[in-house]
């Protein structure tokens, strides 16, 4: 109560997002997460893990999680080769191994 940041004014914190490990609704600028107490970084020029993942599960077939994590030589690959349906089984695969990993992970590997 006495710090004024933590005052919760409803106009004000209505941008809201997801925390990145449990999924909540939680306010876009709230350090922890509330449900499951992770902390949420924003680090910015960092390719975001469940972004790359939705790619991966939507337009895994012509590579777009490839080409979002800057492997243009993969994500061409998989354009060439989208009719066999391969790169679309690959692609949701790599969009559960993305959910799976940790952002530490994803990061090193690909931020
Ligand atoms: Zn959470």
């Amino acid at each position: 109560m006495s710090d004024g940041i933590l005052s919760t004014d409803p106009e004000v914190g209505n941008e809201q997002k997801f925390c990145f490990r449990c999924g909540t609704l939680i306010r876009a600028d709230a350090a922890v997460c509330p449900h499951c107490g992770a902390r949420q970084e924003r680090v910015s020029g960092r390719r975001n893990r469940v972004i790359a993942a939705i790619l991966a599960f939507l337009f895994g077939s012509f590579g777009a999680h490839r080409f979002y994590l800057g492997q243009i030589g993969m994500g061409l690959l998989y354009l060439v080769f989208f009719w066999t349906v391969i790169p679309g089984i690959i692609a949701i695969v790599e969009g559960i191994i993305y959910l799976t990993m940790s952002d530490e992970r994803f990061a090193e590997r690909y931020g």
